[in-house]
């Protein structure tokens, strides 16, 4: 029985519909799967579904945008309640902050002569949780740009003309609202952020685990985060971080992670919620935004 616990869809900047996420899975032979769109839980209610209806487990997910030390990392939460309050309402500040980002790029792109409107992205998006590969596939939809890939070279990577920084949740609110939402948290494909320093800090805030396989990590690298995660005594997760058609080729599939981890993983969500019901998950504290 294997899982793929790191898969984006149309609810963020994924291709596929949750349903269609469900489908593909279904095909592979997964067991179990986790919906983890940027910045929002919507997609887990119709994902669950679908599971359930094929036979499938489904664990929801979610992959926030954080901040540690000025690097960017993402970390995923999994097993939380997706209905809760606080969650909700944080994540909808995120979606807020993503779509007034889209506005400000294509303002720069018009500073370069670029005719693009705000609405014809949102309109492609169709999601709130909107990012630049919905800018880049509009860019390609325009004519202005042959590929998604030429869009993000010539206009949308890191300190290129109509990049926008993004304001992000430092990774100790991102980990603590996972926890009150009744979630574990995970630090998702450490290999590409250059992170590795700043894990054993990021335990001691709460951390539950790392994703060691993802498909970006060679297996070299994969090795270097099971020996973190068993030095530091934490879980190990894998996913495909798949976005459908986004990246060329479907990459669901590509990561088939063992049985164990997740039974490992849910006995963890258990204990966060143990423990959040025995201290009485006292009311939260507001949860604010960093530069
Ligand atoms: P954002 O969350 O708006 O900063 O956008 C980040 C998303 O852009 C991530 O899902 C990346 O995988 C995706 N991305 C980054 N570079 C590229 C690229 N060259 N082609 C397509 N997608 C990309
Ligand atoms: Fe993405
Ligand atoms: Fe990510
Ligand atoms: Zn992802």
């Amino acid at each position: 029985m294997f899982a793929d616990l790191h898969i984006h869809s149309r609810f963020s900047d994924g291709t596929y519909a949750p349903e269609e996420v469900v489908a593909e899975g279904r095909k592979h032979g997964f067991a179990v799967l986790a919906l983890t769109d940027h910045d929002t839980a919507e997609g887990c209610a119709a994902a669950a579904a679908a599971c359930a209806a094929a036979g499938m487990e489904f664990i929801p997910g979610v992959e926030l945008t954080a901040e540690q030390d000025g690097h960017e990392l993402h970390i995923l939460g999994y097993g939380f309640d997706p209905t809760h309050a606080l969650l909700l309402a944080q994540t909808e500040q995120f979606q807020g902050v993503r779509q007034q980002r889209i506005r400000e790029m294509v303002a720069r792109l018009n500073g370069l002569n670029v005719p693009l409107e705000a609405d014809a992205v949102f309109a492609l998006a169709n999601c709130r949780a909107p990012g630049r590969p919905h800018v880049a596939r509009a860019l390609v939809a325009a004519g202005v740009c042959s590929s998604l890939d030429e869009a993000f070279e010539r206009f949308l990577k890191k300190h290129r003309p109509a990049w926008v920084p993004k304001f992000k949740i430092s990774a100790t609110d991102a980990m603590e609202l996972i926890h009150q939402a009744g979630g574990a948290a995970v630090l998702a494909h450490p290999g590409l952020n250059r992170v590795d320093e700043m894990i054993p800090d990021l335990v001691s805030a709460g951390l539950d685990g790392i994703e060691c396989f993802h498909t970006k990590h060679s297996t070299a690298t994969s090795q270097r985060y099971l020996e973190m995660a068993d030095r530091l005594g934490v879980l190990v997760t894998g996913g495909s971080d798949c976005h459908g058609m986004n990246k060329g080729q479907p990459l669901l599939g590509s990561i088939r992670l063992p049985y164990l981890h997740v039974e490992q993983l849910k006995r963890r969500v258990a204990e966060i919620r143990t423990t959040a019901n025995r201290t009485g998950a006292a009311p939260s504290p507001a949860i604010h935004l960093h530069p």
